[in-house]
This record gives structure tokens, sequence and C-alpha cells, in this order.
């Protein structure tokens, strides 16, 4: 049964015919990389380094970031990876010492890495921390942003992190960086797709409203196709592309989100579990084939049962 197979199942990440998908943890702090790490995962595909500061007035010092951070990627130097954002401050994850005052519309505003274009000090101290944090765990470090909507952006911050000898990636979250997908992967290593916010603005419908749930729904087959076009950039650039929105935690979804050709999923440490089972179930064909009966379907209703179904045609 499909109960048992999640009980058994202890990785790695690989389809029923042998085609590697890293299962990767979205953790918040040390604690949370410690007890993901104990998961068989191969990695970190998401540290929210924001959540780290949620209670604190002022912006810690470079050292003590360093320290915070050192304790996220430590149980990881075992050689997995741990893939840093930096600050995702503003919106739905205020932070005091980071967030731009009086914008009427704080989705559209001054978030994510727009924070340093005013303030350049608070990424390159982030990223200062985060070199000494590698440097003394010696844990694989990739560094991404978050809120990236040009190419520019993802070639400063490229500029940036490289400088201190670390992979750096971009996330796609607005649907500009989804339509230039090739452009952004000639500045960067990887990139990662944040289905919540990618969601939020493909279907302009805010994440938070619960009265807007169908439209933040990522099996809208409009998102799958951002989520398609950006994993064939991938795989013509030979980088990986890994999803790490919530989108990654549903079994069903994730056998998809393969299908359409990216390489890791990122998500909660309770979901890998369920999600290494699912995919332990079926070929790269089914995944396939669930992927184009997704994107051909209207709507999500649509999408779900048009996966299931081919999934379990033959
Ligand atoms: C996302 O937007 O999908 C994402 C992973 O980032 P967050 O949920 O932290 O905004
Ligand atoms: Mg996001």
């Amino acid at each position: 049964s499909a109960r048992a197979a999640v009980a058994t199942w202890a990785g790695p990440g690989r389809t029923a015919d042998g085609t590697d998908v890293k299962l990767l943890a979205n953790i918040a702090d040390g604690a949370s990389a410690a007890a993901a790490a104990k998961e068989p995962v191969d990695g970190v595909g998401l540290f929210r380094t924001e959540l780290c500061f949620l209670n604190r007035d002022r912006e810690p010092s470079v050292d003590e970031q360093a320290d915070i951070y050192a304790e996220a990627l430590a149980p990881y130097a075992d050689g997995r990876h741990v893939v840093v954002r930096t600050l995702d401050a503003g919106s739905d994850k205020p932070i005091s010492f980071a967030t731009h005052p009086d914008e009427e519309n704080p989705a559209l505003g001054v978030r994510g890495l727009r924070l340093s274009f005013a303030d350049p000090g608070l990424l390159h101290r982030q990223l200062d921390a985060i070199t000494i944090a590698a440097e003394r765990t010696g844990a694989e470090t990739w560094v991404m942003a978050p809120m990236v909507a040009t190419t520019a952006e993802a070639r400063d911050f490229a500029t940036a992190v490289r400088g201190r000898g670390l992979r750096a990636g971009v996330m796609v979250e607005v649907p500009s960086a989804a339509l230039l997908a090739e452009q952004m992967l000639a500045e960067v290593d990887f990139l990662s797709i944040g289905t919540n916010d990618l969601t939020q603005y493909t279907m302009a419908a805010d994440r938070m409203a619960t009265d807007l749930a169908h439209l933040t729904d990522p099996w809208q087959p409009a998102v799958l196709h951002l989520v398609a076009m950006t994993a064939r950039a991938g795989a013509e650039a030979g980088k990986p592309v890994g999803v790490c929105g919530e989108a990654a935690a549903d079994p069903l979804l994730a056998a998809v989100l393969v299908g359409l050709g990216v390489t890791s999923l990122s998500m909660a440490a309770a979901a890998v579990r369920p999600v290494g089972a699912a995919l332990g179930a079926v070929t790269v064909t089914q995944c396939e084939e669930m992927a184009a009966a997704a994107l051909a379907a209207t709507d999500p209703v649509g999408a779900r049962a048009a996966a299931r179904a081919a999934r379990d045609r033959d």
C-alpha cells in the first residue's frame, strides 16, 4: 500500500526506473537544520535566513550572523550541500531592520533582493557572514537571492557571491524570471523555483488571501507552464533547476514537476518520505505523461485529475 511504501522508503530520491531527483529540506534555523539532517535528504534546498531574525530590532553583526549560519550548515558538512537564501524581508515576512516603510503594496514593493538596491551593505554583510560560516564548517554552500526580476539583478548578485568563492543562484518567483530563464542561467549556476510567490505573481492573487485559494494553487496550468519553461532552459544550459515552494511537498505534484524536468525538490522535512515514496512508484515516462496531462488542463481541479489518470493509466 501507499502507506507501507512511505514507512519503508529511506532514500535516495529516485524514480522507479532509476532517474535521480535530489530531495532537499526547507529549514529555518539551526534546530530545524539538525532535525532535517536526520531524514534521507541530499541537503538543504532552502534556508530561509530571514526567519532567524523575525524578533530582532537591529541587524545582527557579521560575527553573530556567521554563528547562526554555521549552526545550520554544520549538520550537512558530511558531503551534502546547503542552499542559503539571502534575506527575504518585506511583505509577508516583515523584518524590522530591513523592511521598507509605508508601502501601499508591500508584495510589489521593496522586498527580498530589492532591499539591497538602496542599502547594498545589508546584502554584503550577510554574504560575508555566510562565507565565514561556509569556511568554518566546510559545508558545500550555495547562495541564492529571492525576488529577482531582471537579468541585471542576477548578474550583480552572482558577481558578489562568486567573488566570495561560493555558487550563486536566483529564485524564480516573478514571472519575468521564468520568461527569461535562459538569460538568467547565463549569469548563475542554478535556479530555484519558489512556487508560492510564482503562483501569487502569475495569478495576481495574494498568497495570504484565503478566499483566493482557488487562484493561489500551484496546480494552475499557467504556473506549470512557467515551471516547464524554466526547467527546459535548465536542461539546455546543463544547470540544476529545483522547486522549493510548497508544491514540492505534494506527492502527486512532485511527480508532475519531475516530468516537467526539475532536478531537485525542496520541502518541509515531514514531506520527504511521502514524496520519496511517490517518486519511487513512477517511471520518468509516467512523470512526463502526468506533466503533459496537467499542462493541457484548464484549471487546477482538472490538472490534478488528469495527472492522476495519467499515472494510473497502465
Ligand atoms: C516561495 O515563494 O515559493 C518560496 C519558497 O519562498 P517563501 O515561501 O519563503 O516566500
Ligand atoms: Mg518566496
